[in-house]
């Protein structure tokens, strides 16, 4: 063939190449209708195998460019798993495998083998499986009755650490909160875990997801299933949870995301840890709380903000993040009567080098009737991160007035009630809250009653601190959380 003509070759497959880069490919996905999926424009096909309980797993599907993003997909970890993403039709239809296939020995040798490994290798399966099943018991037993066991930090973790068989969730969280980025696990560990999650029962429904618990290698799971139109919800709330240094013993646990298409439309799922307490909402609905009880939940709803507002600062360090939806519904109850803050999908980040704030892509704005004086008559100054945290302490203090009014100290307790419920009506506009909150300049009444225990009196001065009109006179979240945490320990010396 003349340059020239060779030329022309190699530009018309260039052309057909980008053509093809820009209309999707079609890849092999044996879990697909018709074992076939296509990608989005610039997506890729996907082939991986990878060792998980010591078996050889191959997956092959399709990629979005989203997910290309994510580092793992593309990337192999040695020996454990193997990962490709190729970019033409079909490119992924061939088996992976891990270890090189070993040369074949000679026959006679392998004859004289066989007769001892009829009778080695079903005595050592049935060892393996009789010490996994050990392994796995008291494994259970020990995640249930005593808590993670600790990884050595100094520990190189990889996926197939991550995903061995003996793993609960809490050693799982353990170890990528001590190893690794420490903002999650690592993608293909989260879509693992995911896709082996079996649903249970539906046991919420919010704005945008439904709330389902699951089970995980016999564990609870929480799971929020966002419809494929809310994708940007979806993203953004995993983004927010897999910041790095999140975690939180009063921050509602993250495990996975995952987005699973079924060929006509994609699921979007957050994994997170279960709790059987459900909303602080629907607990203080069933039930009244001692003092002891609504310091533990203040406390720790206190400690979960504080922790949120602050910025830690290094490499591993944090941004601040204001939350901009707190109440009772967007808090759970732990089965130790503390509080975790969940949903996490309207949080800000605030980017302190540039003094920046990352406002997120979607419209949501935070709950008519908890918004801050300033956020119903758009007077928040959106360039000043302060302003967002402020909004939330407005809205914490509202919180506190719910659980406080269930508090069974000398038969006080009153019934549950939204804060305003009686001045304003069940679904308010922002004019029914601007009238009350802005021009009228009204708060929950705090009863004279509480004026007599000091868990109580304390309590009531605290909200009335937090829900200012000037947001700059409120308190933070760390003063928030000091005065609980001295009041318990003072009524810890009186006990
Ligand atoms: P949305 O963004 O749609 O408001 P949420 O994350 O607030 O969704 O969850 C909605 C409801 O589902 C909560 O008010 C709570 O009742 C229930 N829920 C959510 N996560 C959990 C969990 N991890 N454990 C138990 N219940 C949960
Ligand atoms: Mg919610």
């Amino acid at each position: 063939m003349t340059p020239p003509a060779q030329l022309s070759l190699l530009a018309a497959w260039i052309f057909l190449w980008l053509l093809q880069r820009n209309t999707g490919l079609k890849c092999v996905c044996p879990l697909c209708d018709g074992d076939v999926c296509e990608t989005p424009a610039d997506g890729a096909c996907w082939n991986s195998v990878m060792l998980i309980d010591g078996r050889e797993k191959t997956a092959r599907s399709c990629l979005s460019p989203l997910e290309m993003k994510g580092q793992v997909f593309c990337h192999s970890s040695p020996s454990v798993s193997l990962r490709e993403c190729c970019f033409s039709d079909f490119c992924n239809n061939q088996t992976l495998h891990l270890q090189p296939e070993r040369p074949l020995g000679d026959p006679d040798r392998s004859n004289r083998l066989q007769l001892p490994l009829v009778i080695a290798v079903p005595s050592c399966l049935l060892c393996v499986a009789l010490v996994l099943g050990g392994v796995f018991l008291v494994q259970s037993q020990r995640c249930l009755y005593f808590g993670a066991q600790k990884h050595d930090p100094e520990e190189a973790l990889d996926d197939h650490m991550l995903m061995s068989a003996d793993k609960c969730l809490k050693d799982l969280i353990y170890d990528m909160s001590t190893s690794g980025s420490g903002s999650g696990l690592p993608l293909l560990v989260q879509r693992t875990i995911a896709r082996t999650i079996v649903l249970q029962e539906s046991i919420g429904k919010g704005r945008f997801g439904e709330v389902w618990r699951g089970k995980w290698r016999g564990e609870d799971v929480a799971v929020k299933i966002f419809s494929s139109r809310d994708e940007r919800s979806w993203f953004r709330e995993a983004e927010i949870y897999q910041t790095i240094m999140l975690r939180h013993d009063n921050i509602l646990g993250f495990i996975a995301a995952d987005n699973k298409d079924n060929g006509s439309w994609t699921q979007l799922w957050l994994v997170s840890e279960y709790h059987e307490h459900g909303s602080l909402f629907d607990y203080l609905n069933r039930y009244t709380v001692s003092v002891e009880s609504m310091m533990l939940l203040a406390l720790s709803i206190a400690s979960g903000l504080a922790h949120l507002h602050m910025e830690i600062i290094g490499t591993q360090g944090k941004p601040a993040i204001a939350h901009r939806d707190l109440k009772s519904k967007n808090v759970l109850v732990k089965k130790n009567g503390a509080a975790v803050i969940a949903d996490l999908g309207l949080a800000v980040k605030h980017d302190s080098s540039s003094n920046s704030i990352d406002i997120p892509s979607n419209h949501r704005v935070g709950t008519k009737r908890y918004m801050a004086p300033e956020v119903l008559d758009e007077t928040i100054n959106a360039n000043n991160f302060e302003s967002f945290k402020r909004a939330d302490i407005y809205s914490l203090g509202l919180v506190f007035w719910e659980v406080a009014r269930r508090c069974s100290d000398r038969g006080l307790q009153e019934d549950f009630q939204l804060p305003y419920y009686d001045l304003v009506p069940s679904d308010p506009s922002i004019e029914d809250m601007k009238k009350v909150v802005c021009e009228q300049k009204l708060r929950p009444n705090i009863p004279n009653q509480w004026q007599c225990c000091e868990a109580l009196r304390v309590a009531g001065k605290l909200m009335r601190e937090c829900w200012y009109a000037n947001p700059a006179a409120r308190l933070t979240a760390l003063r928030v959380k000091k005065t609980l945490s001295q009041l318990s320990s003072i009524r810890d010396v009186k006990d």
